[in-house]
């Protein structure tokens, strides 16, 4: 069995209503004078106004910012600092998609430190620790909140980058199912393919422990039965609260182990072509499981558990690919790489980017350029 050494530094506040909480919580963790790194897209539904009056309940003096994109990059990480630098901030709090926890924390790197977010890239280079901080997710996906890398793409070249440190995890994560209701239906679709991904590829990666298993094969028991009926009722809480804790659990994996192939192919379709992250996921993660079989066969059983219906000859491999397409029918992004703009003859120079990618060295298949193209082209 691997080694692993696990120190949780995050509280999880689970359960409807949950937000109302974010005032006392933050009075406990000492915060006076805190900035609030809300989504843009979230301001209709109103969930920034009530953290707002929950804080200011507790006399807490809050600072907005909310000029960043759904991809934040450098450049809009730098000036979330250059705006809190002068108002003598203690404390930060992100809420909305993934996109605000990563900003969040990228603002708290650069605040702290100085420099530039690409100073960061990797882990345990931030010299003085990050100020303390809570996350609070509006979308079942990244599953940010459950760890301690911000992943922020570089304003040039778009690429991202994963930049990591022990403080940089949230002091508090605040999971309230109830705010992930009014997400727009492809948001919730993409953003729930995502955390599937993270429970797939972190149940095989070559860091992969009895621990990280846990969290992968919890997440996949969450996300696997919660997915479609999400889609077909939105409104449905219990499944909404599957999704939400399953989505943190799979964040909780990817922290112990890493990710895998998909995301190595992912990452590039982003930067080049500006295909939403879990839409790239849903393209590429069947051919990816399909490519993998030949060594992460078992893996794959495991992560189906129990074959109830499954015929003994069946290969599990073939099974979770097919059990992947049918979520990408149901969130409607069942497309293939040239639906998606995607250029046969691009495939090569994709291909070395993918290579090129961190996460793509703990794929349970050793992954090279040779077998990004492979996956690419099943995938057109
Ligand atoms: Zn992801």
């Amino acid at each position: 069995m691997i080694s692993f050494d696990f120190r949780p530094r995050t509280r999880v506040s689970f359960g409807p209503g949950a937000i109302t909480r974010a005032g006392q919580l933050s009075r406990e963790l000492g915060f006076t004078r805190t900035l609030v790194v809300a989504d843009p897209g979230i301001r209709g539904a109103g969930h920034t106004a009530t953290l707002l009056e929950a804080l200011t309940a507790e006399r807490i003096e809050t600072f907005l910012f909310d000029d960043f994109g759904v991809n934040p990059d450098s450049a809009m990480v730098e000036a979330g600092a250059a705006f809190a630098r002068p108002l003598g901030i203690d404390s930060i709090i992100g809420i909305g998609g993934g996109s605000s926890l990563d900003c969040a924390k990228g603002i708290n790197f650069v605040l702290c430190n100085g420099g530039s977010i690409a100073d960061y890239r990797g882990y345990g280079k931030a010299a003085t620790p990050l100020l303390p901080m809570i996350g609070i997710p509006t979308t079942a996906g990244t599953g940010s909140e459950a760890q301690s890398y911000a992943v922020i793409a570089d304003a040039a070249t778009h690429m991202k980058m994963a930049c990591g440190d022990p403080s940089a995890a949230v002091r508090v994560a605040i999971l309230d199912p109830d705010l992930t209701l009014t997400a727009p239906r492809h948001v919730s679709a993409m953003a729930g393919y995502d955390a599937i991904a993270h429970a797939v590829e972190t149940s095989v990666s070559t860091k992969r422990s009895p621990l990280s298993d846990l969290f992968s094969h919890q997440a996949w028991r969450l996300l696997s039965e919660a997915f479609e009926r999400v889609m077909l009722h939105p409104t449905d809480e219990g499944a909404r609260s599957a999704m939400l804790l399953g989505a943190h659990f799979a964040g909780m994996a990817i922290e112990q182990s890493m990710l895998g192939a998909a995301h190595a192919c992912a990452n590039p379709l982003t930067a080049r072509y500006g295909i939403p992250h879990g839409l790239a996921l849903a393209i590429l993660l069947p051919h990816v499981v399909r490519w993998n079989a030949p060594v992460a066969r078992e893996r794959y059983a495991a992560l189906l558990g129990t074959p109830r219906r499954r015929a003994r000859d069946e290969d599990p491999a073939d099974t979770l690919a097919r059990r992947l397409e049918d979520f990408a029918i149901a969130g409607h992004m069942a497309i293939t790489l040239g639906d998606a703009g995607v250029k046969e003859d691009d495939i090569p120079e994709l291909a070395q980017l993918a290579a090129q990618q961190w996460t793509g060295g703990f794929n349970p298949r050793p992954f090279d350029a040779k077998g990004a193209e492979e996956i690419y082209r099943a995938a057109m």
